[in-house]
């Protein structure tokens, strides 16, 4: 599924929050969002997302889900919003129960997330016995169980210590090579952004509007820690960042 917004505008009130933002995200691909604080990232995911309207303007989809689909599209946020009473398992099913699926079949699924995010021999456990980064594969193994057709990640790993945001890039990465899903990808991250986006967006301070697209043409399995390229790149970011970065820190402050 393609997903278009189109000539977005938004208002909280009297604060304009995004102006006239079109943007493609085309399927299969990662495209990640990045922007000052409070510029509408999170906001536009809500959009996208359906939970809530934006003051005018389209969102689009296009095209059809995978068969198997039970949720078009599905969230993974920065805290991991597990239930500390369900185990692993149960946390994963909490989002298959409503689709009447046969125990068999909601267990095959179980089965299958779980070893694709390397978790099978942690089933039973309950999220308190897990490390924060085990519970975020718990919290993407869920949404991989609808077998969405666009997964919604806003800062998916910004709570994570360093070395366990690498390990869970990883674990991205491999996943998509795997099985490429369609993401949009929010981020206050440039490293994350270089590493994981097939194109990443650059909005403005708030209103949000576009400032840049820029593409990334390594594929995902060859992006490795250090790379000059990606450094570059990362570089670029950070030079289109810089100013609008510092005006929002300044407007945040005057507040
Ligand atoms: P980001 O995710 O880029 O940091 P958000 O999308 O969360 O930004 O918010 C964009 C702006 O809209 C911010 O100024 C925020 O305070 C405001 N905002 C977000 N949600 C609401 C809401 N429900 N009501 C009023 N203002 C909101
Ligand atoms: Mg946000």
């Amino acid at each position: 599924m393609d997903l278009k917004l189109k000539n977005i505008n938004h208002h909280y009130g009297s604060v304009e929050v995004i102006r006239d933002l079109s943007l493609d995200i085309p399927r299969g691909q990662i495209a990640c969002l990045i922007g000052p604080s409070g510029c509408g990232k999170s906001t536009l995911l809500r959009f996208l997302g359906g939970l809530e309207r934006p003051s005018s303007g389209e969102i689009l989809q296009i095209g059809q889900p995978p068969e198997d689909c039970l949720n078009p599209l599905t969230y993974v946020f920065q805290h991991f919003a597990l239930l500390p009473w369900r185990t692993v398992e149960g946390n994963i099913k909490l989002v298959l129960e409503d689709h009447g699926l046969s125990r068999r079949k909601m267990d095959d699924i179980v089965t299958n997330v779980l070893e694709r995010t390397r978790l099978s021999e942690f089933r039973e456990a309950l999220p308190k016995q897990l490390s924060g980064g085990m519970r975020q594969r718990v919290a993407i193994s869920r949404a991989l169980a609808v077998r969405p057709a666009v997964m919604l990640m806003d800062e998916p790993l910004s709570a994570l210590d360093s070395q366990t945001r690498e390990l869970l890039m990883d674990d991205l990465i491999a996943l998509w090579t795997r099985q490429p899903f369609t993401s949009v990808y929010v981020t206050h991250n440039l490293n994350e952004a270089v590493r994981l986006g097939h194109r990443v967006v650059v909005l403005s301070r708030r209103p949000g509007r576009i400032r840049e697209i820029v593409d990334i043409d390594i594929p995902l399995s060859e992006r490795h820690l250090g790379d000059p390229v990606l450094d570059e790149k990362q570089k670029q970011l950070w030079e289109l960042m810089r100013e609008e970065a510092a005006a929002a820190d300044k407007e945040l402050i005057n507040v």
